[in-house]
């Protein structure tokens, strides 16, 4: 059974408790690293999985607080002993900069490193990303301070349906996303530039039909997220948690 794994759930500054925001998608085949944060190596470990088994990681876009952790996680998968090619996947922009990150790093003089693929998504709605014989994701540009993307991941055995806003202000790609989706994972970090408060998230939960909302990116250094939750419910009937650190959706 398909597994979404919230391995952070903080806004850029993150706390004892919450890594900023990642998470991965597992499956039978591919397990899929959503943003590469802090050092998922550590998070996945925490998390019972070999750091080995990531076929596939999306950026969303080229903000530290979800690329950051990119540079640890290429070494330390080289230092076990990785051998498989990985697929990394992201708008033109954002895979441009991956490489020039890791050219700061002269990782091209790493001897026997492994295969990295870099795929370019195009700038467009509902883009393909990746399809496997259990999941099919989709893409489409988000409205964050630069280039972003939100996904939309079906499960079409399962007859499933879960959306991730990533960073964006409310957004009519993600209600399109979200459209019936049985989980949406909505940032809520805030309305502040480029970002979406609890009560917004909770809208756009509303105008997608979404079954159920989870929020992430939110404030967690000097503040009880608590609260977020009732805010997104003035506007969604439907359940509203908090995802937390470790926490994860069982498709
Ligand atoms: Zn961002």
């Amino acid at each position: 059974m398909p597994r979404l794994i919230f391995l952070g759930s903080s806004n850029a500054v993150p706390s004892e408790e919450h890594d900023n925001t990642h998470m991965l998608l597992s499956g039978e085949q591919h397990n899929v690293l959503i943003d590469c944060s802090s050092n998922p190596v550590v998070r996945l470990r925490r998390a019972g999985l070999n750091p080995l088994s990531i076929t596939d990681l999306i950026l969303t876009h080229f903000h530290p607080d979800h690329v950051s952790g990119l540079p640890m996680f290429l070494m330390d998968s080289w230092l076990l002993g990785r051998k498989e090619p990985i697929n990394i996947y992201g708008l033109d922009t954002t895979v441009e900069k991956a490489r020039q990150m890791m050219k700061l790093y002269d990782w091209q003089t790493w001897p026997n490193f492994f295969p990295v693929h870099f795929v370019s998504i195009p700038l467009m709605v509902k883009t393909l990303v990746l399809e496997t014989n259990e999941f099919r994701i989709v893409a489409s540009p988000v409205a964050h301070m630069i280039p972003n993307i939100g996904l939309r991941v079906e499960f079409p055995g399962l007859g499933k349906v879960l959306a991730y806003s990533s960073d964006t202000i409310p957004s009519t790609a993600v209600t399109e996303l979200a459209h019936r989706a049985d989980w949406l994972i909505h940032e809520a970090a805030g309305a502040a530039v480029g970002h979406t408060s609890a009560e917004q998230a909770g809208e756009v939960a509303h105008q997608a039909g979404a079954k159920k909302l989870y929020l992430i990116h939110y404030q967690t250094w000097n503040f009880d997220p608590s609260s977020l939750v009732q805010e997104a419910q003035r506007h969604f009937a439907g359940p509203v948690q908090l995802a937390m650190d470790f926490e994860y959706i069982d498709i």
